[in-house]
């Protein structure tokens, strides 16, 4: 194991740690540093020993330890996602991908947390995506690879874009975000034209899966009208897509 792939990991619950403050913060950064320092329902200040990644959960019982408070698992739950996109970019890629690897799937992790949230996805997350992707796509493939994912991206948009003004003219209510579109985009940029059904088939099945657990879990009947977040279902496509098209399966 190379000296960057031993940093990745061991840095990877920390960085978990920092997207998902970062995630409750947005759009205020300032926010972001005070929203994981303070227990939320007593205010009192955390200490450095209360603020290590995965570790401190569990050292306090997931408890605060002034006011005995139950500590939420979103940041718990971020720091392992970190952890694993971490493990499995380590164990696909041995070369300068796995840095391109790791940013994606943090990046998108960050996008789910914040959809998640507040049902937006951030643009400027979107375009960071998209550029980065076309980059990474340019370094794959070369010239042939940077066109696959320049029409991509067109197409991953049109597409979404076509289905959010039909519904909306169907239904008269917004049914899907443009936010998902130009995510759609990006997930293009990072996979070339021939992945983008697959992305949007795989998110649909997440997406599908998720609602019935949740209904179960939560004994609410779906309805047409549930809102669900669809960003989440299609950041998660998009990374497992970028595995598969990468481990040598053969799929894409
Ligand atoms: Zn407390």
């Amino acid at each position: 194991m190379s000296a960057t792939q031993l940093f990745l990991l061991i840095a990877s619950p920390f960085i978990g740690s920092f997207i998902s403050a970062s995630a409750n913060g947005w759009p205020i950064w300032g926010k972001t540093l005070r929203s994981r320092s303070h227990c939320s329902h007593c205010q009192k200040n955390l200490q450095a020993r209360d603020l290590i990644p995965v570790f401190s959960f569990f050292i306090l019982s997931g408890k605060c330890r002034f006011c005995s408070a139950p500590i939420g698992i979103n940041h718990l739950m971020a720091e392992l996602c970190a952890l694993l996109i971490a493990i499995i970019s380590v164990w696909v890629f041995s070369d300068t991908l796995v840095l391109a690897s790791v940013l994606l799937g943090w990046v998108l992790l960050f996008g789910a947390l914040v959809d998640l949230r507040t049902k937006l996805l951030p643009d400027g997350m979107n375009l960071i995506l998209v550029i980065s992707g076309l980059l990474v796509s340019f370094w794959q493939g070369g010239g042939q690879g940077l066109l696959s994912a320049a029409l991509a991206v067109i197409i991953g948009f049109g597409v979404f874009f076509l289905i959010s003004k039909i519904y909306l003219h169907l239904r008269g209510r917004e049914g899907l975000g443009l936010g998902d579109a130009k995510l759609l985009a990006a997930g293009g940029a990072w996979l070339g034209v021939m992945a983008i059904s697959w992305v949007i088939l795989l998110a649909c099945i997440i997406a599908l899966f998720s609602m019935i657990i949740t209904s179960v879990y939560s004994r609410k009947k779906l309805e047409a009208k549930t809102m669900i977040s669809f960003g989440p279902a299609l950041a998660m496509a998009i990374y497992l897509l970028w595995m598969l098209k990468n481990a040598n399966i053969g799929l894409l």
